[in-house]
């Protein structure tokens, strides 16, 4: 498949002006053809357009012929095959066998949403009868379900350029809640974008939808990002990436005269908290599961464990010298780009020089657009006192600080900003006796874990990759799983309607046999 370096704007491609973006090997240092062409304001307008046209008929189709769509995407990504791996393993330095594995994850959560969408009681569909002798006043028929919000702008991120770009989660939700996408590209991964893009707007004519379902815009999200999410037929946005830009969208988003959604997911550093039995238990294995965790795909996930709390003492000494150890035996990773090994440098830097901070490895890479894993360890005191300590450093480091007693443990967890994930190791017995330790990241994370490591997020439908502030901006969400659909939905009630003009999941025979709230009781 060639690849054109243009925008698409539903049937059309977007005009090429002077190429302004080349995709990057940051392996081999070298650009990529073709050049990208960005979009301008014109063709921003109009894909919000062709998004609000279509939203007219997509947002009434069936959950099958939504389920229909979501599939022919999956199948028409698995169709590029090697072409698909191979643009995505340049354009991001990551490994084959991830890029494969992303690409597995990214049609099965289309697939999932398919099966979920199919099924159809997500609708969560809420049915009270009418009792016209109920006294003083007669109730009325009352009947409401989950709708879409409308026209969804979608920010391809730049570590999961599969299952968080372009055909990704946010996109698979909208998608299978009705509403059409607009994608602004990133820009680590022009190509792969395209063809996943072209996958999607095949998708789009094969299942006989509006052209409008789908565009995909190249541009800085400055100009082309801003304006769709200031654009007033755009509904709501979903975002992965820094604090920084998810903020200044955010921003964008609530302060329009119409306020829309955004939901950001920004950063995080998922405390991991070791208990003395753990730690008195299972070292060395808890060494090589953080050493594992803390450098999968560079330390370049949202997951990625960067504060780990340990009783202060001489098994904590052994287990940080050891954790050293295995981290300056790891080989050094290329990065996604060269911006993002700016960034990690700058911060690994920065964090060498704070005070009462101790670098227990450090080494530098050599390749280009490689880094070395850091280690960094510190107490209680001087982290509580040095605010910058809890910050991302996105790449594969992390900070050990040391705790004295429970009382400080419990002091720390509530200094902690919001988060996506917080981990206990512990026996079942600690656990147990550290409830306050428990609510303490209860009100801090959206995923506890015991016993495991934070990496690898289960796409299922009991999962929630979401968290308070600044973890994301709307710490009620999730963007990974089947709920990450509600973030795309209104709730619209119907009351006194006659039957025929409901949608079928309200009707009273329940054609689609869901399952329903009815009078209070849940029914099929
Ligand atoms: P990013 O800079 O936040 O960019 C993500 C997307 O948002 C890009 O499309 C970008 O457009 C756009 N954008 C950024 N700032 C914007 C602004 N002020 N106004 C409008 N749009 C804006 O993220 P990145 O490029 O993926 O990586 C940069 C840093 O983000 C990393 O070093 C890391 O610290 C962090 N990050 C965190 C996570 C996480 O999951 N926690 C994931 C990825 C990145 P352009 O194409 O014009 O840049």
């Amino acid at each position: 498949m060639e690849l054109t370096g243009r925008s698409i704007i539903g049937s059309k491609r977007g005009e090429a002006s002077e190429p302004k973006l080349h995709g990057y090997n940051p392996a081999t240092n070298e650009n990529l053809e073709p050049g990208y062409h960005f979009a301008d304001a014109a063709e921003v307008d109009a894909a919000a357009q062709l998004a609000n046209k279509a939203f007219a008929s997509f947002s009434q189709t069936s959950g099958a012929q939504r389920a229909k769509f979501l599939r022919t995407i999956a199948s028409n990504i698995e169709a590029l095959g090697d072409t698909l791996i191979t643009r995505a393993t340049q354009e991001t330095g990551l490994p084959e066998g991830r890029i494969r594995t992303e690409t597995g994850r990214t049609c099965g959560q289309l697939r999932l949403f398919a099966g979920m969408v199919e099924e159809g009681s997500w609708v969560d569909a809420r049915i009270d009868h009418a009792d016209p002798n109920r006294t003083p006043i007669p109730k009325p028929d009352v009947r409401s379900m989950h709708r879409p919000i409308g026209p969804v702008v979608v920010f391809g991120a730049s570590n999961f350029p599969l299952a968080f770009s372009v055909a990704g989660g946010d996109t698979a939700s909208a998608f299978a809640a009705g509403n059409p996408v607009v994608v602004k590209a990133h820009h680590a991964h022009p190509g792969t974008s395209e063809l996943v893009g072209l996958a999607v707007s095949d998708a789009v004519r094969q299942c006989e939808l509006h052209e409008g379902v789908f565009s995909l815009l190249y541009g800085s999200g400055n100009e082309v990002g801003t304006a769709l999410v200031k654009h007033p037929l755009i509904k709501a946005g979903g975002f992965t990436g820094s604090r920084s830009g998810g903020r200044a969208l955010y921003d964008a988003a609530t302060s329009r005269p119409e306020p829309i959604p955004f939901y950001a997911e920004m950063s995080s550093v998922n405390p991991v908290v070791i208990l003395p039995g753990a730690l008195l238990a299972r070292s060395e294995q808890l060494a090589t599961g953080l050493q594992a965790s803390v450098t999968l795909g560079a330390g370049q996930f949202c997951t990625n464990p960067g504060l780990v709390f340990l009783p202060a003492g001489s098994e904590t000494d052994a287990f940080v010298s050891r954790l050293g150890e295995l981290l300056s035996e790891t080989a050094e990773q290329t990065m996604l780009t060269p911006g993002i090994r700016a960034s990690y440098q700058t911060g690994v830097a920065s964090r060498t020089s704070q005070a009462g901070v101790a670098a227990v490895m450090k080494k530098s890479a050599e390749a280009s657009c490689a880094v070395a894993p850091a280690l960094f360890t510190t107490d209680a005191a001087g982290y509580l006192a040095n605010a910058s300590l809890s910050e991302e450093i996105f790449g594969p480091t992390t900070l050990v600080v040391t705790y004295e007693n429970e009382e400080q443990l419990i002091d720390l967890m509530r200094s902690l900003e919001g988060q996506l994930t917080a981990t206990i190791h512990g026996t079942e017995e600690e656990l147990s006796a550290n409830r306050a330790l428990l609510e303490a990241l209860e009100t801090k994370a959206g995923r506890l874990l015991f016993n495991g490591f934070p990496t690898g997020v289960e796409v299922c439908h009991a999962m929630v990759h979401g968290g308070p502030y600044p973890a994301t901006s709307d710490g009620r969400s999730t963007s990974v799983g089947t709920r990450a659909i509600y973030r795309f939905t209104r709730q619209v009630c119907f009351q006194s309607f006659p039957d025929a003009a409901l949608p079928d999941e309200l009707k009273e025979g329940n054609p689609l046999g869901i399952s329903r709230l009815v009078d209070g009781k849940l029914s099929r």
